[in-house]
């Protein structure tokens, strides 16, 4: 039987070993973690948003990300030290700019596909992920924005979402607990929220009843790319010890880091890590709950995005361009912590914990899914800023193009 080494357990390479295994593959995972989804699939904003599929490839964004450049608390902050990465990407990005809108529609039907995939899944192993299906509010504090909104709402309809503009008051009836006024909203009911690191550690341990192994603390230095079977060379401990494992196939899920194997299996593929922060505000006394929203909102000014989890409210944000660093910024956390004190007064934000993960990124914001150029390579990666919303999606699509190479037994 052929062994299929998936790289990553986050959000996408676990998804991709249910549905391998599913098709009655041999599957292992390999992280470099301790366990699964401790990199950006711990503690993301929550949504599962079709509503949120516009791809950023647009001279509109391009002008208001100009406009952001050198203030502090700019939703976006690029630090312009010279890098090719970074610069390279950027340049492809705005190449791009002409493939909006079909990017646009084709994110919107993979968004809706992945909806049901993802139910599906969670039931079948019955992993509970504080999921709440009530919708996700865009809120809009100008005309303009307000009617930049309605443009892009037809491209979200043409890809088949529901999706429809609503008053200051009708967004006050949406969710109650909204405590500021805006000019307008746009409401989509069929999207959802949930706790991404629940779900992909429950589906991981869904994935071991079914026969997948993970090899965890394991950290793949490289990755053969000259005949089959493929060696992985594992660093164990820090290093200390060395493995080699052989492959008939590998699947490359490894977030951020994708775009190093795929340089070592002959493939391009230009993933850059647009660093974003949360915070998750614990409810712990009643008339916090009570003041929390349930509804999820995406605040389009300040391009924060929320979600209820069950005794929590995580609020999430920012696109820092700053290469593969990790720290977490103090003066990025702040801007989170005021707005959900501007926003939700009765929130009280005495327990925040902060945490900062890279979005990867592609320069057309389409995650990468099917073969390399080489025999058993594959790539389920760069899903950017929604791998939580389409990862269910790609990994079907992922498991039937591997299925068209490599015969199951
Ligand atoms: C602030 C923020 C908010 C977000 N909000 C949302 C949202 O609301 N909705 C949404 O849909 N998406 C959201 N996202 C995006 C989403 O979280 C990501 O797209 C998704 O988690 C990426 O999953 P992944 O599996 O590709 O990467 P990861 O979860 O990072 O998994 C990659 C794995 O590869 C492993 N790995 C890497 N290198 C090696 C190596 N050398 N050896 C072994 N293992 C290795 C890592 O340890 C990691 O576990 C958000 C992201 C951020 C940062």
């Amino acid at each position: 039987m052929p062994r299929i080494a998936i790289i990553g357990a986050g959000i996408t390479g676990v998804t991709s070993a249910y549905a391998l295994s599913k098709l009655g593959y041999d599957v292992t995972v390999y992280d470099r973690q301790r366990y699964p989804a401790m990199e950006t699939s711990y503690a993301n904003g929550g949504q599962l948003s079709a509503s949120n599929a516009e791809v950023w490839n647009s001279a509109a964004t391009v002008m208001k990300g100009l406009r952001w450049l050198g203030r502090r608390n700019a939703p976006l902050l690029l630090n312009p030290r010279f890098s090719w990465h970074k610069y390279s990407w950027l340049a492809q990005f705005m190449g791009q700019i002409r493939n909006y809108r079909q990017n646009t529609i084709a994110t919107t039907r993979l968004a809706i596909e992945a909806r049901q995939h993802l139910y599906a899944m969670a039931e079948a192993e019955g992993i509970d992920f504080d999921l709440e299906r009530r919708g996700i509010l865009h809120i809009y504090h100008d005309a303009a924005s307000f009617e930049a909104a309605r443009r892009a709402n037809v491209l979200l309809r043409e890809g088949g979402l529901e999706r429809h503009a609503v008053t200051p008051e009708e967004a006050r009836a949406i969710e109650p607990a909204l405590q500021t006024a805006c000019h307008g909203g746009f409401y989509t009911p069929s999207d959802a929220t949930g706790d991404i690191h629940k779900f992909t550690s429950g589906l991981a341990r869904a994935c071991v009843r079914l026969g997948v192994r993970f090899e965890q603390d394991a950290d793949i230095r490289h990755i053969s790319r000259d005949g089959l079977p493929h060696v992985l060379d594992i660093a164990r401990e820090d290093g200390a010890r060395r493995e080699q494992h052989e492959a008939s196939a590998i699947v490359i899920c490894a977030g951020a880091a994708s775009r190093q194997f795929a340089r070592q299996l002959g493939d391009t593929l230009n993933i850059y890590p647009v660093k974003g922060y949360s915070i998750s505000v614990h409810l712990d006394e009643a008339d916090s709950r009570a003041a929390a929203p349930t509804v999820s909102l995406l605040d389009e000014a300040a391009k924060i995005v929320t979600s209820r989890l069950g005794d929590r409210f995580r609020v999430a944000g920012t696109a820092e361009f700053n290469g593969f660093n990790m720290d977490i910024r103090a003066e990025r956390i702040q801007p989170l912590v005021d707005w959900t004190r501007r926003h939700f007064p009765g929130v009280r934000t005495s327990r925040v914990v902060p945490w900062c993960g890279l979005r990867p990124m592609t320069p057309n914001m389409m995650p990468r899914v099917g073969p390399g150029k080489r025999p058993g390579v594959f790539y389920n990666t760069g899903h950017g800023h929604l791998g939580w919303t389409l990862s269910a999606a790609t990994a079907q699509m992922l498991a039937a193009s591997v299925r068209e190479s490599v015969a199951v037994a």
